[in-house]
């Protein structure tokens, strides 16, 4: 097996030099509870000499995750408690996700959804489901913004995507259409004209959140993939999750922000991971995750500025979680700068 075909077995990842072939059977036994795939684009970022290459660590499977604590849970998240029909999650009043597939391009070991993703997963919606799930958008006006997630919805035929947004378009009161997708970085020579114009429709607003964690994820073939879909007006957010041994450094994720918005993708959320099953390896305190990013705050402009964020477990949304600059006290608030220096603001008399 060499790096220029996905690799999705330990035995590819051994051919292809990213494993130990003494670790061959650990890793089997992980990958017959949870799927691998490396697509070439990712296998080539990844440098087999170096025991904690940032890149492995998110797509390489580690024996770690066979080990599951007590808090962690199969849907961290919450989705399968707003789930009114099948695909289509309903957690928020004015947005729904919709979970048109259920596999991706690469399988990131340390993902949320890691007991709905792959193939043995759930599957792609039918015509029917995804009737369904259109009668309910329809129904509920309030809806203002739909979520593609999955699964990678970039993973979708153009002729499925096109499907998708020409159903959506059909409904007046939905003005945003969002993708959420790791394939301009994992796969940048998938995002083609045809793709692209498949993710837009007449009368909405399309925006793509881009999923990377570290800065050499943004390649020139990446930051091309996505400077096509932005220079056909398509808005970029990113999405990043803090993880252990990847990025838990204020250095390096102000390297990967400024890459973002080098790229015209504006930095939106850093994730704080979920209790999925078998990734404590990957998670931090929720403290350490503060320091790092107060330390982003006097580095980097503020265009650079994700907000940190945590799903809270059960299903009840995501909170902000960085530390607040500002407190009342004695009749008046104190305000922290970048720096740490305290200043006093006056309340409104
Ligand atoms: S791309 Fe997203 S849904 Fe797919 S494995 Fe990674 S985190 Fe999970």
């Amino acid at each position: 097996m060499t790096r220029s075909t996905t690799l999705k077995s330990a035995e590819d990842i051994a051919g292809a030099g990213l494993l130990d072939p003494a670790r061959l059977e650990e890793i089997e036994k992980v990958t017959q509870q949870y799927v691998l795939a490396i697509t070439p684009d990712v296998a080539k970022l990844i440098d087999p000499a170096d025991p904690e290459d940032p890149i492995a660590r998110q797509f390489v499977p580690s024996a770690r995750e066979l080990e599951t604590t007590l808090e962690e849970r199969a849907d961290p998240i919450g989705d399968h408690a707003h789930t009114p029909v099948r695909g289509l999650v309903h957690r928020y009043p004015d947005r729904v996700l919709l979970k048109a597939v259920h596999v991706c391009p690469v399988y990131c070991r340390f993902c949320f959804r890691r007991e709905m993703v792959g193939p043995q997963g759930d599957g792609m919606m039918t015509a029917e489901e995804l009737e369904a799930a259109l009668v309910y958008i329809r129904s509920r006006g309030e809806i203002w913004e739909v979520i593609l997630t999955g699964g990678d919805p970039l993973v979708l035929s153009p002729r499925r995507l096109r499907e998708i947004m020409h159903g959506l378009a059909t409904i007046p009161h939905v003005k945003i259409v969002r993708f959420h997708t790791r394939v301009p970085v994992v796969d940048p020579r998938a995002v083609n004209d045809d793709l692209i114009d498949a993710l837009t429709a007449s009368g909405k607003t399309t925006y793509v959140a881009l999923h990377a964690n570290h800065p050499r994820e943004l390649t020139e073939a990446a930051r091309s993939a996505c400077a096509r879909m932005i220079d056909r007006g398509i808005a970029m957010v990113s999405q990043t999750v803090l993880l252990k041994g990847v990025n838990d450094d204020p250095a390096l994720l102000a390297d990967l922000m400024r890459a973002f918005v080098e790229t015209r993708v504006k930095p939106y959320y850093l994730h704080h991971p979920d209790l999925a099953p078998g990734t404590s390896h990957f998670r931090l305190d929720i403290a350490e995750g503060q320091r790092i990013l107060a330390a982003l705050r006097g580095r980097l402009s503020g265009l650079c500025q994700p907000t940190y964020v945590l799903d809270i477990p059960g299903g009840h949304g995501k909170a902000p979680i960085g530390k607040c600059a500002i407190r009342a006290e004695d009749g008046a608030y104190r305000v922290t700068d970048f720096s740490g220096g305290e200043h006093v603001y006056p309340p409104n008399p």
